[in-house]
């Protein structure tokens, strides 16, 4: 029963547009009344009707050891005692900036912001004015926040050009940002070529994880450094999903390429409203107020936002078991799923990276944009729903990537995977 979810859905969509203040949580891609949250620990979920489901959102990354990490309270409850802001420096965004760069070696300077798509939007900013160009190239299926330059789409046909994604966004914007399809290095030189000089930066999710998680093939992202290398192109990678999860270093680290600059989003506030760019300093030193690209916010920097951060990040840095634990996990619950779709006779492809894992309903090897487009959205709304009776939280959409948390026991995962096979004989039937 989820009564009083579903009340409150009712009222909320009176005063809040479609009774969400974001739209992925809204159940739009599943149907059906989103599930209001009272509370959570480790990775187990109570609803408003006191329901407990096993969470493989983790508020969409942050949660990486779970809900309510004692830490991370701690420095929240200690330092909202003290102030909630000061718009004034304060020394845990230092201790933040050093954390980071000894987690990531080839951030030299950092900038907080409020969100990923601060994060991204300034990135750009800072790679436009640096190179002196406009153009920008990102991927098809990639996301990078919500920005006017990144809610473009793939022109159609032969065309590079991009076409606005959301009524708002101005065909002046739209002109600017071209898009390539991931894991397809010809593509992008196809665009550079066409744009010969004109282009600021490249920009993708080095590991897909907007169209549901998708890897990059051997060789991509070091292609995509060699093609930025050749055009003078600034590459960025948003690691707003991978920083800090897929290795302390990210994806960064994990596939041994290294960009000019990088975003962080979700695990680097532990769930409080953060975002942050960084990379090189002769790039970072163009940023105002050393350099002559604005960029600011009054509560950038947040002390709780930073204490919160912290107390996640030290625990991952002096802890790296962690990652080590999260990818034994996830390989469980990989080989668990396989199994139980297999045993139903259900096409899939699940793909998987470090504590990201998404599963499409295809014969098809999910890729790119076009290939996750071939799953079986129809069978996952019903998976879904049937998961949400069978005490499973996932995200409620076929296009987004699971993120395990260390908080996951081999108990809870046994019982999602008992939980998946009932869920897709339901599916089925
Ligand atoms: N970049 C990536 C890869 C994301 O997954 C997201 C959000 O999910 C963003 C940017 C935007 O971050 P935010 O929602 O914090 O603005």
């Amino acid at each position: 029963m989820i009564e009083t979810s579903e009340k409150l859905f009712e009222q909320a969509q009176k005063s809040i547009p479609g009774g969400v203040n974001s739209p992925a949580r809204a159940f739009n891609s599943v149907g059906g009344s989103p599930v209001f949250f009272e509370k959570a620990e480790g990775s187990i979920l109570t609803d408003v009707d006191g329901n407990e489901y096993i969470d493989y959102v983790g508020s969409w990354g942050p949660m990486i050891l779970g809900h309510s990490y004692e830490p991370v309270i701690e420095a929240v409850q200690e330092t909202a005692a003290k102030s909630t802001s000061f718009g004034a420096p304060t020394e845990i965004e230092i201790k933040v900036a050093e954390l980071v760069k000894k987690m990531v070696p080839n951030v030299d300077k950092i900038r907080m912001v409020n969100s990923g798509t601060e994060a991204c939007m300034s990135a750009i900013r800072v790679a436009r004015g640096y190179t002196g160009r406009d153009k920008v190239i990102k991927f098809e299926g990639n996301y990078h926040g919500h920005a006017d330059s990144f809610l473009i789409n793939a022109g159609s046909g032969a065309l590079t050009l991009g076409q606005p994604s959301s009524p708002g966004v101005t065909k002046g914007t739209a002109k600017d940002t071209l898009t390539a399809n991931f894991n397809d290095l010809h593509s992008v030189k196809k665009i550079l070529n066409e744009n010969e000089g004109e282009v600021a930066a490249l920009v993708v999710e080095p590991v897909a994880g907007n169209m549901g998680c998708i890897p990059p093939k051997k060789g991509f992202l070091d292609g995509l450094r060699e093609l930025c290398d050749a055009h003078d192109v600034v590459l960025i990678f948003d690691e707003v999903m991978t920083g800090f999860r897929i290795a302390q270093g990210g994806a960064q680290q994990r596939y041994g390429v290294d960009a000019d600059l990088v975003t962080y989003g979700k695990i680097i506030g532990a769930g409080l409203p953060v975002g942050a760019f960084g990379g090189r300093q002769e790039i970072m030193d163009v940023v105002s107020p050393v350099g002559p690209v604005y960029q600011a916010g009054t509560l950038s920097g947040n002390p709780l936002a930073m204490a919160a951060g912290y107390a996640l990040l030290s625990e991952l840095h002096t802890n790296p078991h962690h990652y080590d634990e999260l990818e034994e996990k996830t390989t469980y619950l990989f080989a668990g799923l396989k199994d139980v779709f297999q045993n139903h006779d259900v096409p899939v492809s699940i793909n998987r990276v470090g504590s990201m894992i998404s599963v499409f309903f295809t014969e098809e090897e999910v890729v790119d944009f076009e290939t996750a487009n071939t799953t079986d959205q129809e069978l996952f709304k019903k998976y879904f729903h049937a998961m949400l009776e069978n005490g499973v939280y996932l995200p409620p959409s076929p296009f987004e990537a699971l993120f395990l948390a260390n908080s996951l026991t081999e108990e809870l995962l046994d019982k999602t995977i008992e939980a998946a096979d009932k869920s897709i004989q339901k599916a089925l039937a």
